[in-house]
């Protein structure tokens, strides 16, 4: 069923599933006006570059904060890594608020923005929560925020600074949901729950869009190119199912041609609802319980996109599998030592399923793969107690011995 453009929309009023964006991509491509040569001519430093396939009446219309083109690292062969001939890592660390949630709320709060919300509100276990405050404090929006207890501080603190209404809450984002939604209800916020609003996934889709250009580069060609194999730490999804639709799309606008990447979705082993449905070879997933993993962006045991994911997953010839929350602290160790990046559990997490995956022969070590770290390591400082370092006496002039015991 269509819904009007032109008035606040969430899930769709007759099946209650998430709506989907659709633009006249037809009448785009006859234009002419976007293509890859067009896209790089562009000055806009942010992702506001795909405004045509973006919910705005134009560029200026933007709330932004720089979001968006952020670097493509080929991996160093070294440690670990030397195996893999062909591994990129798509650092999302760079966003405002450091993480690609930032991608999701520049669309959502453009949006809500032009349609004039004044007051939004959403669940949040991580990092959605500062990048729903800074963006509603750039459009001049107030922010109403629920937040399981056990939120990293770093997430809880930066929106209480950004001055946001942050409300703790004793239970799951799930939980949290459910508030949300009565709030709205009773208060007039507008929820900007991820999937329960159509636009945070048109922000995070930009990334399909962005890897068709930066292989291009990589390849010296005009030509968008896509990757063999995207690897992703799914929560909601809205990134993996917003980067599907985007090679559908551009498919459409005549940009590729039928080839995909083949997909995979990573969650926490005590977190993963989409891989045990995609397992049990099911089309929705079941409530996981008793949810809980350190990497807080895949800490959701219910998600209402849960059949788009495994949908995206399923007709990529892609997989689904789970990472241990041992394996994933390793996983932000290595890429931190041997790659220079000080990665979110979450881009741990995608790591160690890449090193599984040419384990077990389901990836070539010569296929263009892509890992997404989605969010800055420096919010979860508090993974990492540092234990006792030895600390100097300068008046010492032995002091140095310690050098020795420390390695
Ligand atoms: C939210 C989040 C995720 C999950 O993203 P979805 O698109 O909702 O699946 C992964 N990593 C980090 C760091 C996040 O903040």
């Amino acid at each position: 069923m269509s819904h009007t453009i032109d008035r606040l929309q969430n899930l769709c009023e007759s099946c209650h599933r998430p709506l989907l964006a659709g633009y006249d991509l037809a009448g785009l491509r006859a234009t002419g006006a976007f293509t890859l040569d067009k896209v790089r001519q562009r000055t806009e430093r942010s992702l506001w570059r795909f405004h045509d396939v973006l919910p705005v009446n134009g560029v200026r219309e933007a709330v932004s904060l720089g979001e968006g083109l952020t670097p493509l690292l080929p991996a160093e062969r070294r440690g670990p890594f030397a195996a893999f001939e062909n591994l990129f890592i798509k650092d999302e660390s760079f966003n405002p608020t450091g993480s690609f949630k930032a991608r999701g709320m520049t669309a959502a709060i453009t949006r809500a923005a032009a349609l004039g919300v004044k007051a939004v509100a959403l669940p949040s276990a991580g990092n959605a929560a500062g990048a729903a405050t800074y963006y509603a404090n750039r459009a001049g929006m107030e922010c109403f925020l629920f937040m399981p207890q056990d939120t990293p501080p770093a997430n809880i603190i930066e929106s209480v600074v950004g001055g946001a209404r942050v409300f703790l809450v004793n239970g799951l984002i799930s939980d949290c949901g459910k508030l949300v939604k009565r709030g709205c209800a009773e208060f007039g916020w507008f929820d900007l729950s991820t999937l329960k609003e159509p636009f945070r996934l048109e922000g995070k889709k930009t990334m399909g869009y962005e890897l068709a250009c930066d292989f291009a580069e990589l390849d010296r060609t005009s030509e968008p190119r896509l990757p063999d194999v995207v690897i992703y730490p799914a929560g909601g999804g809205t990134g993996l199912v917003g980067m599907w639709k985007a090679f559908q799309e551009m498919e459409t606008l005549g940009w590729i041609g039928a080839q995909r990447p083949r997909m995979v979705l990573v969650q926490a082993e005590n977190c993963a609802p989409i891989v045990r449905a995609f397992q049990a070879g099911t089309r929705h997933a079941e409530l996981f319980p008793n949810a809980s993993t350190v990497a807080a962006g895949l800490r959701v045991p219910a998600a209402v996109g849960d059949f788009l994911m495994l949908d995206a997953v399923r007709n990529s010839g892609g997989t689904a599998l789970t990472i241990t929350d041992a394996e994933l602290l390793e996983g932000v160790r290595e890429l931190a030592r041997h790659q220079g990046i000080y990665a979110c559990p979450e881009g741990g997490a995608v790591w160690k399923a890449a090193q599984k995956l040419v384990a077990s022969g389901w990836l070539k070590p010569h296929e263009r793969t892509v890992l997404f770290n989605t969010g800055a390591g420096l919010k979860y400082n508090h993974l990492f107690p540092t234990g006792n370092l030895p600390v100097l006496d300068h008046h010492d002039p032995d002091c140095l011995r310690a050098v020795t015991f420390a390695g």
